[in-house]
């Protein structure tokens, strides 16, 4: 039996559209899976971005629950969503969203201070560590625009993953990225997850399927089909691109 970490329940979500309606999620049911690396595809429009936003707490559904370590995200506190927030999910979008007049590192340790999870000079410690590791430890003291996109990129990555969130939700993370920044982001996410942190990606790029062990395809407000591969390792990178390939052509994607 494999053990879900986060349940959502007949979840939908509706917008006002003119006179009529525009239903993006349609009553679906889906459980998250501890220690997936789980992937949200589907054609532009078709509610990934919604499906993530509902799911982690972000926006509310228009009905339906969602179920985490027995809270109810849809009927919670705003403080208790925000101390979730703060330790146990990480975001990283596809711009990456830091805060402007602190540099890479004020970014992540402003994050680590937030969540009240360690000392601060234990929180420092680790950010020093995570931005040597990811390779920008020269642009540590640079704001945000004095770095490239790629090294705002990993900077958002070590700002989600600080507080050693359980799960880490990612939106299109590698969308504005060249091919290089978009492996070693990948090789980041995929280090993240074999450390046994869960993720959830939405994406619509192939080479970031590869990643997931589990890809969910989302078509007309509903998750129409599953795919379910052994967790990601480089040898076999071809083989789980053909694999996925297939797979989104045969659902016309
Ligand atoms: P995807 O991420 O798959 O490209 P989205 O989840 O962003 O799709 O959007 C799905 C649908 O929901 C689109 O038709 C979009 O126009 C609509 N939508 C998203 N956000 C809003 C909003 N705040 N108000 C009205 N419609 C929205
Ligand atoms: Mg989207």
């Amino acid at each position: 039996m494999r053990n879900a970490i986060l349940h959502g329940k007949k979840i939908s979500k509706v917008y006002a559209n003119g006179q009529g309606k525009n239903t993006v999620l349609n009553e679906i049911d889906v459980n998250i899976y501890k220690e997936d690396f789980t992937i949200i595809m589907g054609t532009s429009g078709s509610g990934k971005s919604t499906l993530l936003y509902t799911l982690s707490g972000m926006d509310l559904p228009t009905s339906g629950d969602v179920e985490y370590k027995g809270k109810n995200l849809c009927s919670i506190s705003e403080k208790e969503m925000a101390r979730l927030r703060a330790r146990e999910f990480g975001f990283v979008f596809q711009q990456s969203h830091l805060v402007s007049n602190l540099t890479l590192l004020e970014n992540v340790l402003v994050a680590g201070y937030v969540s009240h999870t360690e000392k601060k000079s234990e929180i420092r410690k680790r950010a020093e560590t995570m931005l040597q590791d990811m390779g920008i430890w020269e642009a540590k003291d640079r704001l945000p625009s004095e770095t490239s996109g790629g090294e705002m990129q990993r900077a958002a990555i070590a700002r989600a993953v600080i507080s050693s969130p359980d799960l880490i939700w990612c939106d299109e993370p590698t969308g504005a990225l060249n091919k290089s920044n978009t492996e070693d982001i990948l090789n980041l996410l995929s280090d993240i997850n074999k450390k046994g942190q869960s993720i959830l990606m939405v994406t619509h790029d192939l080479r970031a399927a590869i990643r997931g062990n589990r890809i969910l395809y989302l078509e007309d407000g509903k998750i129409i089909d599953e795919l379910i591969l052994t967790p990601y390792r480089e040898a076999e990178e071809k083989q789980r691109e053909r694999r996925i390939s297939k797979w989104l052509s045969e659902l016309q994607w």
